[in-house]
């Protein structure tokens, strides 16, 4: 079976949030916090008003803010390359550099489903040497225009046509793109990593053999923890890069040792071989992961 990992972005893979931390690096933090509670008044946000509730609002407000603030930086005269050399400080752990590159050469399929945008992301994973891990990267859209403007565009094409899911703000329902990645073949095991209330839409998509891995005292943790009888996955939380890589690794060797048993892959003989036989864990032993819920009630 196919295993498919999920990636969230923002203070998942990224310690930060990537918009705030560009806010911050260039010294707009003031302008924004006085910026935002204007938004609503585009018309773009009203006609969404009636239509979704105060969370996904919120979620939306922030990819107009990203869209704001590229204009804000355009004013002033700072190009992509600034964006691009300031995207490149965001700490990012080395655990979670590894546990990426471990992934990948197990064989397993990384994506990102992330509602930052594609100029933001690439950068950061091209920095670091891993972009090209992932074999899909689904966001909103980033272009540059012939001013030289960084432009941040959603999605989905919501003011056509509504995604019709409402737990998302209109410009991405992430459980969408979940459930398009399983009906190109049902025979794929999912693990879901993210940290925020937008990831808990695509949660609830996962079936009992998936498993969901919220970063403790996060909001999707939070959501799982009010009412766990919902979350059908298998649930592994991390706190921080080197819980996630030990859990992670874990996971992987647990769904992929089964792999290895039907479809005897050499490729991740080696793998296991070379990364993994050594390695303890003390968040779960091998094995025991798939039986694992650590979110208490
Ligand atoms: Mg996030
Ligand atoms: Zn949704």
């Amino acid at each position: 079976m196919d295993v498919v990992i999920i990636f969230d972005f923002d203070k998942t893979i990224i310690e930060c949030d990537s918009d705030e931390w560009v806010v911050e690096n260039f010294g707009l933090t003031q302008l924004f916090s006085a910026l935002l509670p204007t938004v609503p008044n585009n018309s773009l946000m009203v006609s969404f008003l009636s239509s979704s509730d105060l969370s996904s609002i919120t979620m939306y407000m922030i990819l107009l803010k990203q869209d704001r603030m590229m204009e804000e930086l355009h004013l002033q005269g700072k190009t992509a390359q600034d964006i691009t050399d300031c995207l490149r400080k965001i700490p990012l752990s080395l655990n979670i550099i590894s546990a990426i590159h471990s992934a990948y050469a197990s064989g397993c399929d990384l994506r990102i489903v992330s509602d930052a945008n594609m100029f933001f992301v690439e950068a950061v994973l091209r920095h670091h040497g891993i972009l090209h891990c992932f074999s899909e990267i689904n966001t909103n859209s980033a272009v540059v225009n012939e001013d030289g403007r960084l432009q941040i565009l959603p999605y989905h094409e919501y003011r056509s046509s509504s995604h019709g899911c409402n737990l998302c703000p209109p410009n991405l329902c992430k459980g969408l793109v979940i459930e398009g990645i399983r009906a190109s073949s049902t025979e794929k095991r999912f693990i879901y990593v993210g940290d925020g209330k937008n990831d808990y839409c695509p949660t609830l998509k996962l079936t009992p053999k998936d498993c969901v891995m919220p970063r403790k005292n996060f909001e999707l943790w939070n959501s799982i923890s009010t009412n766990p009888k919902l979350i059908k996955a298998n649930v592994q939380e991390w706190k921080n890069g080197e819980e996630l890589e030990i859990a992670l690794t874990n996971l992987i060797r647990t769904n992929c040792e089964n792999y290895k048993d039907s479809q005897k892959n050499r490729f991740f003989e080696d793998f296991l071989v070379s990364d993994c036989k050594s390695q303890t864990s003390p968040i779960a032993p091998p094995g025991s992961i798939e039986k694992a819920v650590q979110v208490p009630h």
